[in-house]
């Protein structure tokens, strides 16, 4: 019923020459893929790599964007800017932005609608910290950036929207959230995502999983009745490690 989709984040890695590289043996890899396909390069190789992913069944990702369509925002990337690039969708909130560089959901919440305006796909990720798992509060922080960072979206919009489930203690980690864990706090995000937009928006919406999701972890992850698909950072770094995950199932 619903597609997987699956993502590499490359952070803050790679020149212009590495992301050609690994961009192009992407494409002649996963060109058989039967999955959705998303590559987010940094802000630098967005043109060198969305001149490779054209006309292929990889989408062209942006990792973060301003919340103000132009003006005086020095150091920051405008929404025209990435569909000036080809850039077909943005991935929002992810913890990096919102821990190491203070975003809160309002003005993720202010990206998501722009992003949305402009006809863009949102990966909007979501996800507690280790503490807030330990004491408990793992749905309630997933509900609230939810709730938030979807706040003034329409039905039609949501249709854009991807969720990225990435608890925070389990990026870069090596730790993975076990499936089953992984699948409750999805079903968590699927019932807030009903609360807001109804049953069948809530069966519809893709929901990622990412935190050290690894070729031999991404089908039991992925069997599981909520994971959709995988946001995925250090192993999307080079085609060995990546298509394995892609070509899943
Ligand atoms: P890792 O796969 O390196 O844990 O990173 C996950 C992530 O943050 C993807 O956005």
């Amino acid at each position: 019923m619903r597609d997987y989709f699956i993502a590499g984040n490359w952070k803050m890695h790679k020149t212009r020459a590495e992301a050609a590289d690994l961009a192009k043996d992407l494409v002649a890899q996963l060109k058989d893929g039967k999955h959705k396909y998303l590559v987010a390069p940094s802000f630098t190789s967005l043109e060198t790599v969305g001149a490779i992913v054209k006309g292929t069944n990889i989408m062209l990702g942006a990792q973060n964007m301003a919340s103000e369509e132009q003006g005086a925002h020095t150091g920051e990337v405008s929404v025209l800017q990435l569909k000036d690039l080809g850039v077909q969708a943005v991935i929002l909130g992810h913890s990096e932005r919102r821990h190491i560089y203070k975003e809160d959901d309002a003005l993720i919440n202010k990206k998501v609608k722009l992003a949305l305006q402009h006809g863009m796909e949102v990966i909007l990720c979501v996800g507690e910290l280790l503490e807030e798992r330990e004491s408990g509060k793992a749905e309630a922080v997933c509900e609230t950036q939810t709730v938030k960072g979807l706040e003034g979206v329409s039905a039609a919009e949501l249709a854009k929207v991807t969720i990225a489930y990435e608890p925070v203690w389990a990026i870069g980690t090596g730790k993975t959230a076990t499936p089953e864990d992984a699948d409750a706090i999805h079903a968590y995000v699927r019932k807030v995502v009903a609360k807001l937009y109804g049953e069948d928006a809530a069966k519809k919406i893709c929901i990622q999983y990412g935190g050290s999701v690894k070729a031999d972890n991404a089908a039991q992850l992925m069997a599981k009745e909520n994971i959709d698909g995988a946001l995925v950072g250090g192993a999307a770094l080079k085609a060995d490690t990546f298509v394995p995950i892609a070509k899943f199932g």
